[in-house]
Order: C-alpha cells, then sequence, then structure tokens
C-alpha cells in the first residue's frame, strides 16, 4: 500500500476521514529540477563529487496561526476530492499549502496509512 494506491487501505476512496495525528506531521518537498541534476550526476554519471548531494528538507506542519504542530486533527479522503483540512487545538483551520491540491491528497493519503498501520 502507498500512497500512489487508487484506493486506501480501509474504507471507500471516497470516505471522509477525521484523523487525530500523534506526534508531527512532517512532510518532504520534491527537490527543484537543477538540485536533481546535481543528485542524478552524483548517483548516475559521477559528474559531481558525492559532498554536493542535496538532501530534500523535511518539514513540519504548523498552524499559521499559533504555530501548533502536536495535536493536530487533518480531514480529507483518499481520493483529494475533499480538500485537506487541518484543525490545531486552539480551534485555527486550515489548508495547507491550499493551493497545491496534490500536495493536500498525497499528505492526507500519507496519514491515513500512518493511522492505518498503527
Ligand atoms: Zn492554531
Amino acid at each position: 500500500m502507498s500512497i500512489y494506491s487508487e484506493q486506501p487501505p480501509t474504507g471507500a476512496a471516497d470516505a471522509v476521514w477525521r484523523i487525530t495525528v500523534d506526534g508531527t506531521i512532517t512532510y518532504t518537498l520534491p527537490l527543484s529540477p537543477a538540485a536533481q541534476a546535481i543528485n542524478t550526476g552524483i548517483m548516475e554519471e559521477s559528474t559531481a563529487s558525492v559532498e554536493a548531494y542535496i538532501e530534500p528538507e523535511t518539514h513540519a506542519v504548523v498552524c499559521p496561526e499559533c504555530g501548533a504542530d502536536h495535536g493536530l486533527i487533518a480531514e480529507g479522503n483518499w481520493r483529494g476530492d475533499v480538500p485537506l483540512r487541518l484543525l490545531c487545538p486552539a480551534g485555527h483551520r486550515w489548508t495547507p499549502r491550499g493551493a497545491d491540491p496534490d500536495f493536500g491528497r498525497g499528505l492526507m493519503r500519507q496519514i491515513i496509512l500512518d493511522v492505518s498501520a498503527a
């Protein structure tokens, strides 16, 4: 089971989940094309030194209003047609990277997989 599967581990793809996340929610942004080119050069072509390898950065999701990074509740579905919404313990709601629905769907799928594996 991966975030690329058509179906969630349990339930229907359009079922809306409401998950209280234990710990922080983290995500990794894709590398820029320039960074990917450097890494490809190191891994496949040896055109750059290993020290130049660029690690993707992992970020924690934080409430944009109060900075909370624990006790967040995620609401959304596997299919992603219900935009991911997050709720912090202080009651703030937001859609992370709201202009990027693929980001929200991927993050919600990861949260569903994490809670299903627990
Ligand atoms: Zn908040």
